[in-house]
């Protein structure tokens, strides 16, 4: 069965996607998910090259057949979200697809469409297979969809036999952090040496830990704040937490960046260097 890694950070910025890239390069046999469905980035990084994709259905919209309405009115004071409009069409985006106009159309003229909320994507990458997803303008459900994705995933790893699941988390604590979280085999927070850095990573780390998800620290751009790298790493020890690794501030990353690596295929420097030795850590604690 592959082991499933995911990286997260609890806010976005950290250089969570940065250290996922690496490790995809540095992974043998493995596969790729990006989670973060609202903003990803990890194909900037990838530079996927799409071989299927899927419409990702979810919820429903009301929707009234014109050629059925006797334009009775039944419908419009009954919905509180007021999506039926005078003329007896529906606001598409004021549609909370609850169903009460349909059941009351005393005409049979209502009925519930599937929405497309998004699309999935399974793609090459030069460092093998990677899925990913893109949630539609204005859509919820991006919890759905990263179950979705991790579920195609989990089940192209199986199918070939691969050793790692490797997934970018997307920010946050809400719905698709925890569709990130569930059944993997170590959760890499990573965070950054400021207040807000600590609040973040301290709140996402209660929700790993509600799951009872292995849990381990990365404090990047460390020596920036030394004092707060400090306050991070006592956190860490109060609650039994390893911290894996401390990536010193490098202009180098933001280079490889630019130019669309991970930095372990940029360049050898110390930032490099450090995060070889994460990747082997995660692997000697699996
Ligand atoms: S309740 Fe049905 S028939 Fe009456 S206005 Fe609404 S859609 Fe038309
Ligand atoms: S399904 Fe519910 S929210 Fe949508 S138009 Fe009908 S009553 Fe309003």
């Amino acid at each position: 069965m592959a082991k499933q890694i995911v990286v997260i950070s609890g806010k976005g910025g950290t250089g969570k996607t940065v250290l996922t890239a690496s490790f995809a390069a540095l992974a043998k046999n493995k596969i790729m998910v990006d989670c973060d469905v609202d903003a990803a980035d990890l194909h900037l990084l990838l530079s996927p090259v799409v071989k299927t994709r899927h419409e990702f259905r979810s919820g429903r919209t009301a929707v009234i057949d014109m050629k059925k309405c006797q334009k009775c009115g039944t419908c419009l004071p009954i919905c509180r979200f007021e999506a039926v409009r005078p003329d007896f069409r529906i606001e598409h985006f004021s549609c909370e697809g609850c169903g009460l106009c349909f059941h009351i159309c005393p005409h049979g003229a209502i009925h519930m469409d599937e929405n497309v909320a998004g699309e999935w994507f399974v793609s090459d990458t030069k460092f093998g297979s990677f899925v990913h997803a893109k949630l539609g303008v204005a859509e919820e459900n991006s919890g759905k969809l990263v179950a979705k994705i991790r579920q195609i995933a989990k089940e192209l790893a199986e199918k070939q036999a691969l050793d790692y699941v490797i997934i970018d988390g997307p920010p946050g604590i809400g719905c698709p952090v925890i569709a990130s979280l569930s059944g993997v085999d170590c959760a890499l927070i990573v965070t950054e040496p400021t207040l807000s850095g600590l609040h973040d990573a301290g709140r996402v780390f209660e929700v790993a830990k509600h799951f009872n998800i292995p849990v381990k620290f990365v404090v990047n751009k460390y020596d920036l704040n030394p004092a707060m790298t400090e306050r991070i790493e006592e956190f860490c020890r109060t609650q039994g937490v390893p911290v894996i690794g401390k990536i010193a501030f490098d202009t180098t990353v933001v280079q490889a960046v630019v130019e669309g690596k991970s930095i372990v295929e940029y360049a050898k420097c110390p930032t490099e260097n450090e995060v070889r030795k994460i990747w082997e850590r995660i692997n000697r604690g699996l």
